[in-house]
């Protein structure tokens, strides 16, 4: 055959870390710290209420914006925890996972030439999500080895083509979190602009050391120009489920829906009735932040022993351990070099940065079995 022409979308992106380190952990038969999944079960009762949802006929489409009742529940929930009614009709839109929906706000909202402002390390779908709608990433990095937000640094970085900030409180890779003070400089920046914001709040339970989960949900003069996306796999232990939802102000969430009834129209309809139900048990996910940080914490207890040091972790279920008292090598090589000597799996940071700026860091993912990191820390601390 001639050759074909085939003009990318994206042609600077090659597979994701995520599939290239699970890949390789699964080769070499490594312990994967790498890929962020739980490697313990799942509730058996939500289990059990999706195979009862099958069993009383929900297997058809369900309604494009949601289950209904999930819907409302949900709505209930943003009221408990963050004290906002928002509307579950208008308001709030079931999505087979956060990465879609992250996709489906950025998709919906911007235009060529649209600037977006994100700061590196960013989850890995962000510039692509971007970069697909012809828009330009305004990278900045956050600050080491702490991550915060230089707002001064934001401030000069807003332009008129200015349309998007993107927020990611539990942040993935670093384990960061927005404060208050965070929310403040945000705010002051935005008003009165046309600026939008997607906040990335998939972590939203697994914040660490009684601090306070920052969602723009809790402030009504940042969610009118929001987009919130959630993820049930994050909180049910069930990534390989692919459900989420996103929250924002009826004008955005109509324009939402716009590309979502052509995307994928409506999602699994077994496990939405199956979270209905569940969902009424707020220890579901009000016990979660307690659960993962003892994980951190066994962790790092273990890691102690190693000549890794670890950066704080204030959420997410990821901790940052540098190595430079180990090696100098750039991080994915030692990444790899690690999986494949020791038998232990991580992720570089640098793939995190489109520079591929490199802190000498790795992440390792704490969601696993006692016995699972247990295994890792021994095989690292030989390091
Ligand atoms: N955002 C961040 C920061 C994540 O870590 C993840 C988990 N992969 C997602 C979004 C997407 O979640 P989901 O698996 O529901 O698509
Ligand atoms: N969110 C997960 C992580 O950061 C992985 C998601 C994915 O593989 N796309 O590890």
């Amino acid at each position: 055959m001639a050759d074909l022409l085939i003009k990318s979308k994206l042609p600077r992106v090659g597979t994701t870390i995520f599939t290239v380190m699970s890949s390789l952990a699964a080769e070499v038969g490594a312990v994967n710290l790498g890929q962020g999944f739980p490697d313990f079960p799942m509730s058996e009762e939500l289990e059990d209420l999706v195979t009862q949802a099958m069993k009383d006929g929900y297997n058809q489409y369900t309604h494009m914006n949601g289950f209904p009742a999930l819907r409302e529940v949900l709505a209930e929930k943003i009221q408990d925890l963050y004290g906002r009614v928002v509307n579950p009709d208008t308001q709030i839109t079931v999505t087979p996972g956060g990465t879609y929906a992250i996709y489906t706000a950025l998709t919906s909202m911007l235009q060529p030439g649209d600037e977006v402002i994100v700061f590196e390390p960013a989850y890995d779908s962000y510039i692509p999500n971007i970069e697909i709608n012809g828009a330009v990433a305004v990278r900045i990095d956050l600050k080491f080895p702490d991550y915060h937000i230089d707002w001064e640094e934001v401030k000069k970085r807003i332009t008129p083509k200015t349309r998007m900030i993107l927020l990611n409180t539990p942040h993935n890779p670093t384990g960061s979190i927005l404060g208050p003070k965070d929310i403040q400089q945000l705010r002051e920046l935005t008003a009165g602009t046309d600026i939008l914001i997607h906040s990335d709040e998939v972590y939203e339970h697994l914040i660490f050391d009684g601090a306070e989960h920052c969602s723009i949900l809790r402030y009504p003069d940042l969610l009118e120009r929001s987009f919130v996306s959630f993820s049930f796999g994050k909180v049910y232990h069930c990534t390989g489920w692919k459900l989420g939802y996103s929250v924002a102000a009826p004008a955005l969430m109509q324009e939402f829906r716009k590309v979502h009834q052509f995307n994928c129209f409506s999602s699994h309809t077994p496990s939405q009735v199956a979270l209905a139900r569940f969902l009424k048990n707020k220890d579901s996910y009000l016990s979660l932040g307690g659960f993962l940080q003892k994980k951190r914490d066994y962790f790092a207890s273990f890691m102690a022993g190693s000549r890794f040091t670890p950066l704080p972790s204030y959420g997410s279920y990821f901790q940052l351990y540098k190595y430079d008292r180990i090696s100098d090598e750039a991080e994915k090589d030692f990444a790899i070099r690690i999986t494949k000597e020791y038998g232990v799996a991580s992720i570089p940071v640098s793939a995190f940065y489109q520079s591929g700026k490199d802190d000498r860091v790795v992440r390792f993912c704490f969601a696993k079995k006692e016995e699972t990191l247990q295994k890792a820390a021994e095989r690292l601390a030989k390091i």
